[in-house]
């Protein structure tokens, strides 16, 4: 039999990169917390038309990526390729619409059907925070603040950079259309296919087209920022100052346009240069049409998401795994003694394991090849006299005779630093 693999651009997540991926989400978790996020958890497939219009029809996601199946029932579901469609759609299901604001954290995988290079999959994972409500800057730039505290959490904060910008409004955005229609019109020969196409239906995102000749005419391309209304205007301006006011050092970059439709007014971007092309590792903005999508009232939000593996890669080192206190004994007739002195040290939320052979020797060159702090050793001579050895494995120290109530003392002090 061939031995299997997991599919393309899917990865299993074990040892030192599942701890890395849960400091991430751990973290992530108790920074959003901290601003008052709650989590929800929504299903991790939604039906089609939760993504298919909302997130653009001539967005890469929705034309390329998207995992699309029609069920044993004939339902066409996707995997979700992003987090705050379903947000929106639950904040709706649930008739949590009068219940503003909402303040939401989520974690969990999502789908997209992309060529697999380093820092991009098919399975990847995110975090992220929605806050659904409040229309102004504060909020949003409480959103990038909150970004910001996560990656300072992590101790990855330096050497990435925020990029802000502003989409502007509708009525900047009918502005800047004709504009980019004006001036891609004049280049249309020279435009990719796609982009073409996107001419018609969407000119501003012809702005994200990775495209190598599309970007050399996109160089000169009019900016939003010469087509703002004055309320659009205000509200960046606003934005800016509150970052300023909370020390949130961040860019100008007019070039962001982000991958997915729904976005206007800020859009943003946590940038790092370690990671080569894939070098966005937090990104996100401001809505103002997804719950109407969804068939709510008009609430406008803000969020971001951010891609667990690729913070993950910019962890200095892994947390190291948790070295348990090793529990031995000398015969068989022990091993039950043995296993209940493990369990009063689990009971006490001491990490704990029980060594399964009958051997104090070789249980010892096991537990000082994995690092354990102690050993409790039972011999029968130990048993008669009610009493455990406790081994010192760090420092080498003395053993130590308790009776088995006193060994949780002893071991929590040991584990502490004293004994
Ligand atoms: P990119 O420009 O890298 O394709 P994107 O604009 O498609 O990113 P978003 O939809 O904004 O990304 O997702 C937010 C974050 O999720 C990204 O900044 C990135 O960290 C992560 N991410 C997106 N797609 C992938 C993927 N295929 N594999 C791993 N991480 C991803
Ligand atoms: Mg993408």
């Amino acid at each position: 039999m061939p031995r299997l693999q997991p599919p393309r651009g899917t990865h299993d997540l074990i040892g030192d990169e599942q701890r890395r991926h849960r400091l991430v989400t751990d973290t992530a978790r108790a920074i959003a917390g901290r601003y008052g996020f709650e989590e929800w958890a929504t299903p991790i497939f939604e039906d089609t038309a939760v993504f298919a219009r909302t997130l653009g029809e001539t967005s890469d996601v929705v034309t390329k990526e998207m995992y699309t199946f029609a069920d044993r029932g004939g339902d066409s579901l996707t995997l979700r390729p992003e987090g705050t469609a379903g947000v929106c759609r639950a904040l709706v299901s649930n008739g949590l619409t009068q219940t503003l604001p909402q303040r939401v954290f989520y974690a969990g995988p999502m789908f997209r059907y992309e060529r697999p290079q380093k820092g991009r999959f098919r399975q990847f994972h995110q975090i992220g925070v929605e806050l659904l409500g409040p229309h102004n800057p504060v909020a949003d730039a409480e959103v990038i603040a909150c970004g910001h505290h996560i990656l300072r959490a992590l101790g990855i904060a330096e050497g990435v950079r925020l990029e802000i910008n502003t989409l502007g409004d509708d009525e900047s955005r009918a502005r800047y259309r004709e504009a980019l229609v004006a001036y891609f019109g004049k280049f249309v020969g020279d435009l990719s296919a796609e982009s073409q196409m996107r001419l018609e239906k969407n000119p501003l995102r012809i702005l994200d087209s990775k495209d190598a000749k599309d970007r050399a005419i996109i160089a000169d391309a009019p900016r939003i920022g010469d087509h703002l209304s004055d309320f659009a205007h205000q509200f960046h301006e606003g934005v800016r100052r509150t970052l300023a006011a909370a020390r949130v050092p961040f860019v100008e970059n007019p070039r962001i346009v982000r991958g997915l439709d729904y976005y206007s007014l800020t859009a943003f971007e946590f940038i790092t240069e370690r990671l080569g092309a894939q070098g966005t590792v937090m990104a996100g903005g401001h809505y103002e049409a997804l719950v109407k999508e969804m068939g709510g009232p008009e609430i406008p939000g803000v969020g971001f998401a951010a891609g667990i593996e690729r913070l993950a890669m910019l962890l200095a080192a892994p947390p190291p795994a948790p070295a348990p206190v090793f529990v031995l004994h000398a015969e068989d007739s022990l091993a039950d003694d043995a296993f209940a002195v493990t369990q009063t040290l689990r009971n006490a939320g001491i990490v704990t394991e029980f060594y399964y052979y009958p051997a104090l020797k070789r249980g010892l060159e096991r537990a000082n090849k994995i690092a354990a702090p102690a050993a409790i050793l039972l011999g029968s001579d130990e048993v008669e006299k009610n009493a455990i050895v406790v081994r010192d494995l760090r420092r080498r120290e003395q053993t130590s005779h308790f009776a088995p109530a006193d060994v949780v003392m002893h071991v929590k002090k040991l584990l502490a630093g004293g004994a």
